[in-house]
């Protein structure tokens, strides 16, 4: 949420009014690959999420045959839209632009979307108080890579003096990172950040990220894709790739995109034939994924800060009506790692929505109880085709996130936010730049 403090800005290469970050001209043989293109074989996409949906929609502009394969009952992903619960559109899954340096952010600028700048301010609870300002200044743990060691966030943290009064500053730090402190490792998020070229500035979306894919990508590409196809099995023994779904329906492209989380992959849930190199399943189980969800309580009055970090229940609150048109009041609970996993073993959403109300009543003296109006809870470790919230690194991590992208046989392509290894992971952005690659490699293997 309160995204990367050190951020490096680097040049941005345009091609044909495509923003293109120039890491990927190494994969890409020359310039014309774009124009000239002449395939009559069939690609199919596995996910209709970000990445999917915009290799998609890529190769729909060179006029590629493709389709594309969902397992749930409607396309998005982690982008996801909830109406009717406040006086303007929810997003369920990714909310914030992180930076406008990217492919993502071109699309942006042309089109009528309206995003305005998060610059909302921070308070802490720490000591059981709100302060607006630490004692000590968490940035002092975004050190240069070569300084930090290869330890768990917490470990780490502890080791440069942040003691147990900064447990939840700490957790709401691992936590943006779609983590647990004791999960993440210090050293690969701060190797993979120092990557990270989108800018460092936050925004939000008047309308919602999802409107913004439905109406920019969705609209262009939504007749191929094929919903409530869960996809168990992709065979590319033989010269045609076969993939089968879980209602045995089959489906024959020359080229497959898989998207899938990378805790699907993680799981095994689709099987490929012949099995993938291990170097690539055990990349795989290097990535990690943990629990995520989003809870967002609508309240009579505003008696809360625009952000509220350190809750031992949520270590992260925020103001979803900054930057939307709304005459009401709706905070959202940004729950990651173990206080999602926590809240989820609570088992109901009234259970859920009351550890977060008496948290905020603590803080606020009772205010939160008082002026409870309604909730609603989103977990996405309880959609079996997500799993989880995205990708973080861990301890010895090394370089999982190229291996895993891999293509295998010139067949079978891996995007997906997991498989961005430009430090723009866990993004929307980053997902997108992942569909653009591997659509650059399948034009690569095309041509050669
Ligand atoms: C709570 C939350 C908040 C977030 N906030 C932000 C934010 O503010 N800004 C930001 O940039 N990013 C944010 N993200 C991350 C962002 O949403 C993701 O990085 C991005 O949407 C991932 O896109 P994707 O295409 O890689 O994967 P997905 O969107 O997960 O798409 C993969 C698709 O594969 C489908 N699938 C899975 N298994 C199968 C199968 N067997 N067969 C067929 N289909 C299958 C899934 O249903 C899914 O639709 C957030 C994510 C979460 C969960």
């Amino acid at each position: 949420m309160d995204r990367r403090k050190f951020i490096k800005q680097s040049t941005f290469l345009s091609i044909g009014g495509l923003f293109i970050p120039s890491v990927f001209f190494s994969s890409c043989r020359k310039e014309s690959l774009f124009e000239d293109i002449n395939y009559d074989g069939k690609v199919i996409i596995i996910g209709a999420g970000a990445a999917g949906m915009y290799a998609a929609y890529l190769l729909k502009s060179k006029g590629i045959d493709f389709q594309i394969l969902e397992a749930n009952t409607s396309y998005g992903g982690r982008l996801a839209k909830l109406e009717g619960f406040a006086d303007f559109p929810i997003d369920l899954g990714a909310q914030w632009l992180h930076g406008k340096n990217s492919l993502l952010g071109d699309l942006i600028a042309t089109s009528n979307t309206q995003i305005t700048l998060d610059d909302s301010a921070e308070k802490y609870w720490f000591n059981n108080q709100l302060i607006d300002v630490l004692p000590k200044d968490v940035n002092a743990l975004f050190g240069k890579e070569e300084d930090v060691p290869d330890l768990s966030f917490k470990d780490y943290a502890i080791q440069q003096g942040f003691n147990n009064e900064y447990k939840y500053i700490v957790e709401n730090i691992a936590g943006d990172s779609g983590a647990s402190a004791s999960a993440i490792s210090a050293y690969w998020k701060m190797k993979e950040e120092e990557n990270w070229v989108s800018g460092d500035d936050d925004f939000k979306f008047q309308e919602t990220f999802y409107d913004l894919f439905d109406q920019q990508i969705a609209s262009v590409v939504k007749d191929k894709i094929t919903l409530n196809a869960v996809v168990k099995k992709i065979d590319h023994s033989q010269d045609g790739i076969v993939i089968t779904d879980t209602n045995n329906s089959t489906y024959l492209a020359d080229k497959v995109i898989v998207t899938v989380p990378i805790s699907i992959l993680k799981l095994n849930d689709i099987q490929f034939v012949p099995t993938l190199p291990s170097e690539k399943t055990n990349a795989f189980s290097k990535i990690g994924m943990g629990a995520g969800m989003k809870v967002f309580l609508k309240f009579s009055n505003k008696f809360f800060d625009e952000n509220i970090i350190g809750g031992s229940v949520c270590a992260a609150y925020a103001d979803e009506s900054i930057g939307k048109l709304t005459n009401e009041n709706v905070l959202l609970a940004f729950i990651m790692g173990d206080q999602a996993e926590y809240l989820t073993a609570l088992g109901s959403d009234v259970s859920i929505t009351n550890a977060l109300l008496q948290e905020l009543d603590l803080m606020y003296g009772g205010q939160a109880t008082a002026s409870f109006i309604s909730s609603h809870v989103h977990n996405w470790t309880n959609n079996p085709y997500v799993n989880g919230a995205y990708s973080y690194s861990t301890i010895d991590m090394g370089d999982a996130r190229k291996i895993a992208a891999q293509s295998v046989d010139k067949k079978i392509y891996f995007a997906g936010e997991a498989m961005n290894n430009n430090g723009h992971h866990q993004t929307v952005h980053g997902a997108v730049e992942t569909g653009y690659r591997e659509v650059i490699n399948i034009l690569n293997d095309i041509l050669k």
